[in-house]
């Protein structure tokens, strides 16, 4: 009997221990979140209620968005209207036109509690971080770990420049290697370029540097010498194919925009003098305008952060603060899940074009052929970020015009200083986006192939 009381007596003291240890525990960090959240909590909850507006699926209420009669207004998708963008617009052009790579959004709503920032209102209000520089050293850690964990670039000895997207550190290497000598520099991209190599330079045009053209051209001219810059897009858009420079004596340029497992097999880590990055392709959120260049010739660098001090002072802390939390949730766990998801997404879209289209004579598609890769440690498929389509018939000389009666909006070849045989077709939009342009795309095939109906 007394060893039964002892032992009830013991348990009791255990389960009591237990207990006011869970009491105190809970108590103690039940007020150390009520204190973090003492000036948040407004900002919290007009955060989560904007986000509970519903769009339907088919759009999206933004906190800087319109208010109407005191309520956030939903956004809506392309060929999505109404006032939860519940109407689907049936004679609406599938638009395959630009860039915006919003096929990453259902991966941040996966990730809404993770990647959310609350900005004080007095954060970083300075010119300047307490080191004196423009440049978040945590950021630029982060930045250095997601290149080791994509496996795509060589970190080690480089010197990281931000810019205001990847667009403007483009022209901030321009400047740059154009001060390497007292001579015009002239620039050149293979064809078919990214457009904004040409505009930008056009643009920004000084008695240093001048945008001259295709970079075959310069390479079958005996004309070689002086300061000559090459962009080298890998991989390129709008095709999706690897590349590397092909004038042996001119500083290169690397626009390594979508040198990642989203986007192409990664044969090795990047290790060019300049490459340049972007977050608009790597989490997807092109509208934060935030980009890094990766440089190994210390006066290059120096250039370049002249040419961003001159032209903004640095990259806002604001968008460097953004950034950084996006970095953090792609280096959760192991840090390849965003790759998966992005990688599957990107196959899936590719397949299903790719399908549609062999049922055609009259439209191809590039070919992008299976290739090992570093990140993933086998061979892998394609999946680009763009469609390079070609018309095949003598008379569709305007690809675009012939999409364009099928009410699917490209870019036209003309556009990459290419032939307007080709349009480019953007795979990286909504889903819904995405969607419309595969069914406009089998509808035109199915017409083309008679009565014939398309397998699968
Ligand atoms: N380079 C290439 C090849 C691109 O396609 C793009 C965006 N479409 C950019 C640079 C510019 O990206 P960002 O949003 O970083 O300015």
């Amino acid at each position: 009997m007394a060893k039964v009381k002892g032992f009830l007596y013991g348990v009791c003291f255990v389960s009591s221990v237990a207990l006011n240890f869970f009491f105190v525990t809970n108590s103690l960090f039940a007020g150390y979140e009520n204190k973090q959240l003492s000036w948040s909590q407004r900002a919290a909850a007009e955060a989560e209620a904007v986000a509970s507006v519903s769009c339907s699926g088919h759009g999206r209420a933004y906190l800087d968005g319109l208010i109407v009669e005191g309520k956030p207004v939903c956004e809506c998708n392309t060929c999505y209207e109404g006032p939860d963008c519940s109407q689907f617009l049936p004679d609406c052009a599938a638009n395959a036109e630009s860039g915006d790579p919003l096929f990453l959004e259902p991966f941040w709503m996966q990730h809404a509690e993770s990647s959310a920032v609350i900005v004080a209102g007095w954060h970083r209000m300075s010119y300047v971080f307490a080191d004196h520089t423009s440049i978040s050293q945590v950021l630029q850690n982060h930045i250095h770990k997601v290149h080791s964990i994509a496996r795509n670039a060589i970190t080690k000895g480089k010197y990281i420049v931000f810019g205001v997207g990847s667009t403007q550190l483009l022209s901030a290497a321009v400047f740059a290697l154009s001060l390497k000598s007292s001579s015009l520099a002239r620039v050149f991209a293979s064809s078919p370029y990214y457009p904004v190599y040409k505009t930008q330079t056009d643009f920004f045009e000084t008695v240093h540097f001048e945008f001259q053209g295709d970079a075959s051209v310069m390479k079958n001219t005996s004309d070689s010498g002086g300061n000559v810059i090459e962009f080298v897009t890998s991989p390129n858009n709008p095709d999706g194919h690897l590349r590397k420079a092909v004038l042996p004596s001119a500083n290169a340029i690397y626009d390594r925009a979508y040198y990642w497992p989203h986007f192409t097999a990664i044969p090795a880590p990047a290790d060019e003098d300049i490459m340049i990055f972007t977050i608009s392709k790597l989490t997807g959120h092109a509208g934060s305008r935030f980009g890094w260049a990766l440089v190994k010739d210390k006066d290059v660098y120096l250039n370049m952060c002249e040419y961003l001090e001159l032209a903004e002072m640095g990259v806002s802390r604001d968008t460097q603060l953004r950034a950084l939390q996006l970095l953090k949730v792609v280096l959760e766990g192991d840090g390849s899940e965003i790759f998966h998801f992005a990688y599957e997404k990107m196959r899936d879209r590719w397949e299903k074009i790719s399908q549609t289209v062999s049922f055609s004579k009259r439209f191809t598609i590039q070919e992008i052929p299976p290739q090992y890769c570093n990140f993933f440690e086998k061979i892998r498929g394609p999946s680009p970020a763009y469609v390079w389509l070609k018309c095949e018939r003598e008379e569709d000389t305007n690809c675009n015009d012939v999409l364009g009666a099928a009410n699917i909006i490209g870019r036209s070849g003309r556009l990459f200083n290419s032939e307007d045989r080709y349009v480019r077709l953007s795979l990286l939009k909504s889903d819904d986006d995405f969607n419309l342009l595969l069914y406009r795309l089998k509808e035109l095939v199915t017409k083309e192939n008679g009565t014939e109906t398309m397998c699968c």
